[in-house]
Protein backbone atom coordinates (compact mmCIF):
# COMPACT_ATOMS: atom_id res chain seq x y z
CA UNK A 1 0.00 0.00 0.00
CA UNK A 2 1.13 4.01 -0.27
CA UNK A 3 0.26 6.98 -0.19
CA UNK A 4 0.44 10.12 -2.58
CA UNK A 5 1.88 12.78 -0.88
CA UNK A 6 1.34 16.34 -2.23
CA UNK A 7 3.49 19.16 -1.45
CA UNK A 8 1.63 23.02 -2.89
CA UNK A 9 3.79 25.81 -3.24
CA UNK A 10 3.02 29.06 -4.12
CA UNK A 11 4.42 28.99 -7.83
CA UNK A 12 4.56 25.00 -8.37
CA UNK A 13 3.07 21.62 -6.83
CA UNK A 14 5.14 18.36 -6.27
CA UNK A 15 3.52 15.13 -5.94
CA UNK A 16 4.51 11.44 -5.69
CA UNK A 17 3.87 7.89 -4.54
CA UNK A 18 4.91 7.27 -0.94
CA UNK A 19 5.40 4.23 0.21
CA UNK A 20 4.80 3.03 4.18
CA UNK A 21 8.90 2.93 4.65
CA UNK A 22 9.00 6.69 3.24
CA UNK A 23 10.42 6.19 0.09
CA UNK A 24 9.92 8.62 -2.91
CA UNK A 25 8.15 7.26 -5.90
CA UNK A 26 8.06 8.75 -9.29
CA UNK A 27 7.72 12.83 -8.99
CA UNK A 28 5.15 14.92 -10.71
CA UNK A 29 4.88 18.49 -10.61
CA UNK A 30 2.57 21.30 -12.36
CA UNK A 31 2.86 24.72 -12.19
CA UNK A 32 0.74 27.25 -10.46
CA UNK A 33 -0.41 30.02 -13.19
CA UNK A 34 -1.59 33.19 -11.05
CA UNK A 35 -4.07 33.99 -13.81
CA UNK A 36 -5.94 30.54 -12.67
CA UNK A 37 -8.63 31.22 -10.24
CA UNK A 38 -8.93 28.70 -7.15
CA UNK A 39 -11.24 25.95 -8.44
CA UNK A 40 -9.32 25.93 -11.63
CA UNK A 41 -5.73 25.43 -10.19
CA UNK A 42 -7.95 21.97 -8.27
CA UNK A 43 -8.92 20.95 -11.74
CA UNK A 44 -5.26 20.97 -12.93
CA UNK A 45 -4.29 19.16 -9.88
CA UNK A 46 -7.46 16.59 -10.17
CA UNK A 47 -5.73 15.80 -13.95
CA UNK A 48 -2.09 15.98 -13.19
CA UNK A 49 -2.79 13.33 -9.76
CA UNK A 50 -5.47 10.98 -12.17
CA UNK A 51 -2.70 10.86 -15.07
CA UNK A 52 -0.04 10.06 -12.85
CA UNK A 53 -2.01 7.28 -11.11
CA UNK A 54 -2.53 5.69 -14.76
CA UNK A 55 0.95 6.49 -16.34
CA UNK A 56 2.01 4.89 -13.09
CA UNK A 57 -0.06 1.54 -13.13
CA UNK A 58 -1.08 2.03 -9.88
CA UNK A 59 -4.57 0.36 -8.59
CA UNK A 60 -6.26 2.39 -6.69
CA UNK A 61 -7.40 -0.05 -4.53
CA UNK A 62 -3.31 -0.32 -2.97
CA UNK A 63 -3.59 4.07 -2.53
CA UNK A 64 -4.56 4.55 1.19
CA UNK A 65 -5.47 8.15 -0.35
CA UNK A 66 -4.21 11.93 -1.05
CA UNK A 67 -2.27 14.04 1.83
CA UNK A 68 -1.69 17.95 0.73
CA UNK A 69 0.47 19.88 2.48
CA UNK A 70 -0.81 23.88 2.16
CA UNK A 71 0.66 26.77 2.80
CA UNK A 72 -2.08 28.75 4.75
CA UNK A 73 -4.79 28.89 7.52
CA UNK A 74 -7.33 25.76 7.09
CA UNK A 75 -9.53 23.75 8.81
CA UNK A 76 -8.26 20.38 8.52
CA UNK A 77 -11.29 18.60 9.74
CA UNK A 78 -13.98 20.31 7.46
CA UNK A 79 -11.16 19.98 4.76
CA UNK A 80 -11.26 23.60 4.02
CA UNK A 81 -8.00 26.04 2.85
CA UNK A 82 -9.46 29.12 4.97
CA UNK A 83 -7.09 31.59 3.23
CA UNK A 84 -3.89 31.14 1.86
CA UNK A 85 -1.75 34.56 1.19
CA UNK A 86 0.71 32.79 -1.36
CA UNK A 87 -1.90 31.35 -3.41
CA UNK A 88 -4.89 33.63 -3.18
CA UNK A 89 -6.87 30.91 -1.89
CA UNK A 90 -10.17 31.82 -0.05
CA UNK A 91 -12.40 29.53 1.58
CA UNK A 92 -11.97 26.38 -0.58
CA UNK A 93 -13.43 23.20 -0.28
CA UNK A 94 -10.16 21.01 -1.46
CA UNK A 95 -10.64 18.05 0.06
CA UNK A 96 -13.61 17.79 -0.79
CA UNK A 97 -13.39 18.75 -4.32
CA UNK A 98 -10.05 16.37 -4.89
CA UNK A 99 -12.15 13.61 -3.20
CA UNK A 100 -14.85 14.25 -5.79
CA UNK A 101 -12.45 13.98 -8.62
CA UNK A 102 -9.89 11.20 -8.09
CA UNK A 103 -11.91 8.94 -5.89
CA UNK A 104 -9.73 8.49 -3.16
CA UNK A 105 -10.05 9.58 0.47
CA UNK A 106 -7.78 13.15 0.57
CA UNK A 107 -6.18 14.62 4.13
CA UNK A 108 -4.26 18.30 4.02
CA UNK A 109 -2.24 19.69 6.67
CA UNK A 110 0.30 22.96 6.67
CA UNK A 111 3.02 22.89 4.74
CA UNK A 112 5.21 23.44 7.41
CA UNK A 113 3.07 20.61 10.04
CA UNK A 114 3.87 18.25 7.14
CA UNK A 115 7.67 18.88 6.47
CA UNK A 116 7.97 18.64 10.64
CA UNK A 117 5.73 14.88 10.16
CA UNK A 118 8.09 13.80 7.16
CA UNK A 119 11.66 14.84 8.45
CA UNK A 120 10.39 13.48 12.46
CA UNK A 121 9.32 9.94 10.95
CA UNK A 122 11.66 9.65 8.18
CA UNK A 123 14.59 11.72 8.57
CA UNK A 124 16.76 13.73 10.93
CA UNK A 125 14.39 12.95 13.78
CA UNK A 126 13.70 9.05 13.18
CA UNK A 127 15.48 8.74 16.07
CA UNK A 128 13.08 10.49 18.41
CA UNK A 129 9.54 10.66 19.32
CA UNK A 130 9.18 14.30 20.44
CA UNK A 131 11.05 16.53 18.07
CA UNK A 132 9.67 20.56 17.27
CA UNK A 133 11.31 21.53 13.52
CA UNK A 134 11.14 25.14 12.62
CA UNK A 135 11.71 26.56 8.95
CA UNK A 136 13.59 29.48 8.29
CA UNK A 137 12.68 30.70 4.98
CA UNK A 138 10.58 33.75 3.69
CA UNK A 139 8.63 32.90 7.47
CA UNK A 140 9.75 30.99 10.40
CA UNK A 141 7.35 27.82 10.50
CA UNK A 142 7.04 25.11 12.42
CA UNK A 143 5.92 21.56 13.18
CA UNK A 144 5.36 20.07 16.59
CA UNK A 145 5.46 15.89 16.61
CA UNK A 146 4.59 14.63 20.31
CA UNK A 147 4.66 10.62 21.07
CA UNK A 148 5.57 10.42 16.84
CA UNK A 149 2.18 12.34 16.29
CA UNK A 150 1.57 15.62 14.77
CA UNK A 151 0.11 18.30 17.10
CA UNK A 152 -1.41 20.52 15.41
CA UNK A 153 -3.75 22.25 17.91
CA UNK A 154 -7.53 23.15 17.51
CA UNK A 155 -8.78 23.00 14.11
CA UNK A 156 -5.00 22.50 12.88
CA UNK A 157 -4.21 26.44 13.25
CA UNK A 158 -2.23 25.41 16.14
CA UNK A 159 1.99 25.41 16.33
CA UNK A 160 2.72 28.93 14.75
CA UNK A 161 5.81 28.79 16.03
CA UNK A 162 7.09 31.71 14.08
CA UNK A 163 4.49 33.92 15.99
CA UNK A 164 5.54 33.68 19.38
CA UNK A 165 7.04 36.95 20.37
CA UNK A 166 10.80 37.59 21.59
CA UNK A 167 10.79 41.47 21.80
CA UNK A 168 7.89 43.03 23.04
CA UNK A 169 6.57 45.77 21.05
CA UNK A 170 9.60 44.63 18.15
CA UNK A 171 9.81 44.75 14.73
CA UNK A 172 6.63 44.57 12.66
CA UNK A 173 5.35 40.73 12.00
CA UNK A 174 3.60 39.75 9.19
CA UNK A 175 1.11 38.28 10.99
CA UNK A 176 -0.36 41.61 12.71
CA UNK A 177 1.50 41.66 16.21
CA UNK A 178 4.78 42.93 16.78
CA UNK A 179 7.98 41.23 18.06
CA UNK A 180 7.55 37.60 16.90
CA UNK A 181 10.42 35.62 15.86
CA UNK A 182 9.28 35.79 12.10
CA UNK A 183 10.19 38.96 12.64
CA UNK A 184 13.97 38.20 14.25
CA UNK A 185 14.99 34.95 12.71
CA UNK A 186 13.36 34.66 9.27
CA UNK A 187 15.42 34.80 5.91
CA UNK A 188 13.02 38.02 4.63
CA UNK A 189 14.22 39.82 9.12
CA UNK A 190 17.53 38.69 8.19
CA UNK A 191 18.02 40.58 4.94
CA UNK A 192 16.02 43.75 6.33
CA UNK A 193 18.57 43.95 9.16
CA UNK A 194 21.71 43.31 6.82
CA UNK A 195 20.23 46.16 4.53
CA UNK A 196 20.12 48.64 7.45
CA UNK A 197 23.85 47.43 8.62
CA UNK A 198 24.99 48.37 5.01
CA UNK A 199 23.83 51.60 5.02
CA UNK A 200 25.39 52.68 8.40
CA UNK A 201 28.34 50.86 7.08
CA UNK A 202 29.50 51.26 3.24
CA UNK A 203 33.32 49.83 4.07
CA UNK A 204 31.48 46.54 5.45
CA UNK A 205 32.51 43.34 3.49
CA UNK A 206 28.87 42.78 2.81
CA UNK A 207 28.69 45.13 -0.28
CA UNK A 208 30.95 42.88 -2.35
CA UNK A 209 29.61 40.01 -1.65
CA UNK A 210 25.89 41.49 -2.44
CA UNK A 211 27.19 42.30 -5.58
CA UNK A 212 28.71 39.15 -6.26
CA UNK A 213 25.49 37.51 -5.43
CA UNK A 214 23.64 39.91 -7.13
CA UNK A 215 21.59 41.13 -4.17
CA UNK A 216 21.38 41.18 -0.84
CA UNK A 217 20.09 37.22 0.50
CA UNK A 218 20.16 35.47 3.62
CA UNK A 219 23.80 34.34 2.78
CA UNK A 220 25.75 38.03 3.00
CA UNK A 221 25.90 38.19 6.26
CA UNK A 222 27.04 34.76 7.27
CA UNK A 223 29.59 35.03 4.23
CA UNK A 224 30.58 38.40 5.61
CA UNK A 225 30.73 37.02 8.82
CA UNK A 226 33.32 33.72 7.59
CA UNK A 227 35.39 36.68 6.07
CA UNK A 228 36.17 38.63 9.40
CA UNK A 229 33.84 41.61 8.99
CA UNK A 230 32.66 43.19 11.99
CA UNK A 231 29.65 44.44 10.62
CA UNK A 232 28.90 40.80 9.27
CA UNK A 233 29.74 39.44 12.44
CA UNK A 234 27.40 41.30 14.42
CA UNK A 235 24.61 40.47 12.50
CA UNK A 236 25.37 36.48 12.98
CA UNK A 237 25.45 37.28 16.55
CA UNK A 238 22.23 38.87 16.67
CA UNK A 239 20.62 36.30 14.43
CA UNK A 240 21.63 33.64 16.70
CA UNK A 241 20.38 35.69 19.64
CA UNK A 242 17.23 36.11 18.65
CA UNK A 243 17.21 32.26 17.02
CA UNK A 244 18.05 31.60 20.23
CA UNK A 245 16.31 32.64 22.38
CA UNK A 246 13.07 31.41 20.35
CA UNK A 247 14.24 27.98 20.61
CA UNK A 248 15.36 28.46 24.14
CA UNK A 249 11.45 29.04 24.57
CA UNK A 250 10.35 25.96 22.81
CA UNK A 251 12.92 23.79 24.89
CA UNK A 252 11.29 24.61 28.44
CA UNK A 253 7.73 24.62 26.64
CA UNK A 254 8.23 20.96 25.40
CA UNK A 255 11.72 19.68 26.02
CA UNK A 256 11.55 17.60 22.85
CA UNK A 257 14.73 15.41 22.19
CA UNK A 258 15.73 17.37 19.08
CA UNK A 259 14.88 20.37 17.19
CA UNK A 260 15.43 20.28 13.44
CA UNK A 261 15.81 23.30 11.33
CA UNK A 262 15.24 23.65 7.77
CA UNK A 263 14.71 26.15 4.98
CA UNK A 264 17.52 27.96 3.47
CA UNK A 265 19.42 29.83 6.44
CA UNK A 266 19.44 25.81 7.79
CA UNK A 267 21.77 25.01 4.91
CA UNK A 268 24.82 28.02 6.66
CA UNK A 269 24.94 24.16 8.84
CA UNK A 270 27.46 24.02 11.83
CA UNK A 271 28.41 27.43 11.07
CA UNK A 272 25.17 27.93 12.47
CA UNK A 273 24.52 25.00 14.84
CA UNK A 274 27.57 25.53 17.07
CA UNK A 275 27.15 29.20 17.48
CA UNK A 276 23.41 28.37 18.66
CA UNK A 277 24.66 25.35 20.75
CA UNK A 278 27.37 27.87 22.41
CA UNK A 279 24.37 30.27 23.11
CA UNK A 280 22.24 27.54 24.81
CA UNK A 281 25.16 26.11 26.53
CA UNK A 282 25.62 29.06 28.49
CA UNK A 283 21.75 30.04 28.87
CA UNK A 284 19.79 26.63 29.45
CA UNK A 285 17.34 26.20 32.19
CA UNK A 286 18.77 25.36 35.16
CA UNK A 287 17.34 23.22 37.22
CA UNK A 288 19.53 19.95 37.52
CA UNK A 289 18.86 16.73 35.27
CA UNK A 290 17.21 18.85 32.72
CA UNK A 291 18.37 16.82 29.29
CA UNK A 292 19.57 18.07 26.31
CA UNK A 293 17.91 19.31 23.55
CA UNK A 294 19.66 17.97 20.36
CA UNK A 295 20.06 20.30 17.35
CA UNK A 296 19.86 19.07 13.40
CA UNK A 297 19.73 20.04 10.43
CA UNK A 298 16.80 18.52 8.12
CA UNK A 299 18.17 15.36 5.88
CA UNK A 300 15.23 15.18 3.58
CA UNK A 301 15.34 19.08 2.50
CA UNK A 302 12.94 19.49 -0.05
CA UNK A 303 11.04 15.66 -0.03
CA UNK A 304 10.05 15.91 3.47
CA UNK A 305 6.64 17.51 2.60
CA UNK A 306 5.73 15.22 0.33
CA UNK A 307 6.95 12.77 2.68
CA UNK A 308 5.06 14.45 5.34
CA UNK A 309 2.13 14.82 3.50
CA UNK A 310 1.57 11.30 2.01
CA UNK A 311 2.60 9.91 5.79
CA UNK A 312 -0.66 11.21 7.14
CA UNK A 313 -2.19 8.10 6.09
CA UNK A 314 0.44 5.98 7.47
ZN1 LIG B 1 3.87 37.12 13.87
Amino acid sequence: MISIGIDIGGTSIKGAGITKEGKVLEVFSLPVDKQDNQETTINKLIDAVNNYIKEQGFKKEEILGIGLGVPGVMDTKAGVITYSNNLQWYELPIVEMMEKGTGLKVKITNDANAAALGEGRYGAGKKYKNIIMVTLGTGVGGGIIIDGKLFEGNLGKGAELGHTVVVIDGEQCSCGRKGCLEAYASATALIRDTKRAMEQHKESKCWEIAEKLGKVDARVAFEADRLGDPVGHQLVENYVKYLGEGLLNYFNIFRPEAVILSGGIANEGEYLLSRLRKYFEERNYGFQGTPKVELLVSELGYDSGKIGAGALFF
